[in-house]
Formats: C-alpha cells, structure tokens, sequence
C-alpha cells in the first residue's frame, strides 16, 4: 500500500520543529504561551492545502479538522490527536534539526556543544536504528520530537489518505492541542466539536509500541496547624508546626513507596512541597498506583503516619483532604475494547513488533479517555524527550504514519 509513497513526516517534522511552540506552566492564559499558535496556523494551512477544507484554529490554539467518510459503511469516528508545544525542560528556541542519514551504529556528537554526545551506552534503543535515517538537535536546544513527531505523522497520514481514495475510511478527525506539557492540554478541548467516538494519541516512543495504561493518581494535602506564642514565653505551651512536618516527613518509608526506589507497576506517595512557619505548614503529596483501589490503601497509609506523629503533639491538630487527579485509561479502555484490539492489528500489519506499555504517568490520552473520547497512546518515535539529546528515526515516523492509516482502514473493514 506504500510502495510507492513518498511520506513527507519527517520534511514537515523538520519544519515544525523549528517553530517555537514551548508552554509555560507559570502562566493562566489559554494557550499558557501564544506563540504555540504559531505552529497551529501553519497547520491549518497545510491541511487546507492537502484538501481538508474545514480545518480551523480556535482561540485556545486548539486545531479541528475533518477528513470526510469515503464508505457507505457507517463507521464510528475515529480522531488522531497530538500536541504542538514543547516542553519547558530545555530550551525550544532556535532548533536546528539534523538528519543523519543512514545511522551506522557510531555516537553522534552534536555540532553546538560537543558535550552533547548520544551514546549506544545511554541509548540502546540506537542499536535498532541502524541503517535508519536520524534527526537530532545540534546541541543547545531540545528537538521537539514529544510531541511534533506525532504532528507530523497526522499531517502525512492525511495527505495519504486525501491521495488515497481507494483507502476506504470513516470519518477521520484531526485534534492538535496546546499545553499537555504543562497539563493543561485538555482545558479547553471541545469534544462536542471534535464529535469523535475514539481517538488515538500519537505521543509514544519506540516502533510498534502502544501504550493503555496510566497511572491513576490522588493529590492529597496536609495542613497541620501548631500552637502559637511568644517564643520567649513558649515553654509548655508552643508547639512547632515545622518540627511536626519534619516528623512526618521523617516517617515517610524510603526503601518502598517511594518514586526513587519503584518503577515497573509499583505505586507511590510522594511529597513534593512543603510551605509553611511555625504556626502552620502545609505539605503537598502526589499518589500514585495503577489500581485505582491501591489509592485508597496508600492514603490510608498515609493517614496513619501522620495520625501516629500527631499523638506527640495533642494540642495541634490537622487537616488531611485527598483530591482525585486523573484514573488510568485502561479502566476506559476495557470497556472499549475494539480501539486497543484494531490498533494492536494496524500495528502488526506495519509490520511491527507489538510492544504493550504502562505509562508511569497520566497523559491527555487519560483524561480524554475519562471525558469520554477513550484514547490509548500509539508510538510516535520520540526518544530522550525533553532533553537536548533527543533524537528520532525517520523510517519510525513513517511506520507511525502506516499505523495510523492501518487503524483507519481497519476500523472500515470491521464495522
Ligand atoms: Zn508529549
């Protein structure tokens, strides 16, 4: 089916990337910055010049656009997301993207800052590029590829099928986002507008994997409150509210439950700011397990410790408030269970190894997934994200871009 295509992903990758489409998670504007709608706007005025006349920029930086049914089959619509801004890790300013043609397995030095070397060591994901195609940045600026690396793959999977007729789909929409760095990607999502069924993210990394799981996550908030006095006259009567802070903070396990000492599909509570004087402190914590029920127990456990800290100090007291911040997709997902099966079978008839993975964190794939559109995550090629090291394959991008279409005509054939 693509033997005789010329996939244009990585030229448009080359292009976008160099558009400085970075969020800020200080701002309270929508989009956080403005400058991501300048990539938006190109983007809509290559889709129009592809042929997707409705595409549209609304004023978050939100891109919507339509490629018609062309089957007299009715096929649920089907939506291919990605986000345009670039995370405020490294700098997105001025990126020079290099291609390296035909990777032969040596390190890459990057041209501005020889520091800035990509070793098979670090990487060994490279060892499977060679005889691919490479782009990096040149040293002083991340690449982009989380997530323009997805965004391109949409556009050449549109161009494809727009030049493609005999390809038989549904209704395909087109969502580009604003903002998923700084997790604000769906705040201003119409899915009224979108009126897709399913959606698909492209925002993974490694050829052929797919990810349906997320974490589920809690926020929870303790505020302890101390007993206050003149510290010249404190004696019997204050009681610290940092020193209280401290003994918990104190108490907290370290060789499990933590961030530092888990991975794979262990959870963890995880304090991650402490404000406060001796009056009144407030500690901050995020949650996190696979199940959502596992939740409930770490809170528990949590609530224990500092129960058990407080005995020490009777007259002070605290507040423990627990706020829900997103549930992972799978529970979505396994109710849907068509989206993930035809996007295993597209990924398969690329002619890709499966790779199924669980995301150690939320995505706007589970947030949509819970606001109704449910949306696993498909690989994009993204590798070393956020960092000045990134670097992505050009064959990756357009085996993404063979998914995706794969995933269009599947969804056709089966209903
Ligand atoms: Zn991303």
């Amino acid at each position: 089916m693509f033997d005789n295509y010329q996939f244009t992903a990585s030229e448009r990758f080359m292009r976008y990337v160099q558009v400085d489409t970075q969020s800020d998670p200080l701002s309270n504007t929508y989009p956080t910055t403005e400058k991501q709608k300048n990539l938006s706007k190109v983007l809509v005025e290559e889709l129009k010049q592809v042929g997707v006349k409705d595409a549209e920029m609304d004023e978050f930086g939100y891109v919507y656009a339509t490629i018609p049914s062309n089957t007299n089959k009715e096929v649920p619509v089907i939506c291919f997301c990605a986000h345009v801004d670039t995370a405020p890790d490294a700098s997105g300013t001025g990126v020079k993207p290099i291609l390296h043609k035909n990777y032969k397995g040596q390190d890459i030095v990057l041209p501005n800052d020889k520091n800035q070397v990509l070793q098979k060591a670090h990487f060994p994901y490279m060892e499977k590029l060679i005889g691919h195609d490479i782009i990096t940045a040149s040293g002083t600026t991340l690449l982009g590829s989380d997530d323009k690396a997805g965004v391109a793959e949409i556009m050449d999977a549109a161009n494809f099928l727009i030049t493609h007729p005999e390809v038989k789909h549904g209704t395909i929409k087109i969502l580009f986002t604003p903002d998923e760095e700084v997790g604000k990607g769906t705040a201003k999502v119409d899915l009224q507008k979108l009126s897709a069924d399913y959606g698909y993210t492209l925002d993974g990394g490694e050829a052929g994997s797919l990810e349906d799981e997320t974490f589920s996550a809690d926020g929870v908030q303790i505020v302890i409150h101390g007993v206050i006095t003149h510290p010249g006259y404190a004696k019997g009567k204050m009681v610290n509210a940092l020193k209280i802070a401290a003994d918990i903070l104190s108490s907290l396990p370290r060789a499990e439950l933590s961030p530092e000492t888990t991975d794979g599909k262990q959870g963890f509570i995880h304090p991650v700011r402490v404000d406060g004087i001796a009056e009144k402190v407030t500690i901050d914590f995020i949650i996190r397990d696979f199940v959502t029920e596992g939740l409930k127990k770490k809170e528990d456990f949590l609530l224990n410790v500092v129960e058990m800290v407080m005995e020490n100090y009777p007259t002070a007291s605290f507040e423990f408030n627990v706020q829900e911040q997103y549930r992972n997709m799978k529970e979505i997902l396994d109710q849907h269970q068509q989206v993930v099966n035809y996007a295993k079978e597209a990924i398969n008839r690329s002619g890709l190894q499966l790779k199924m993975e669980s995301i150690r964190g939320g995505t706007d794939g589970s947030r949509l997934s819970f606001m109704g559109l449910p949306c696993p995550n498909l690989f994009a090629g993204e590798q070393a994200i956020h960092s000045k090291l990134e670097f992505i394959s050009v064959q990756d991008m357009n085996k993404a871009v063979e998914t995706i279409v794969h995933i269009a005509k599947i969804w056709e054939e089966k209903s």
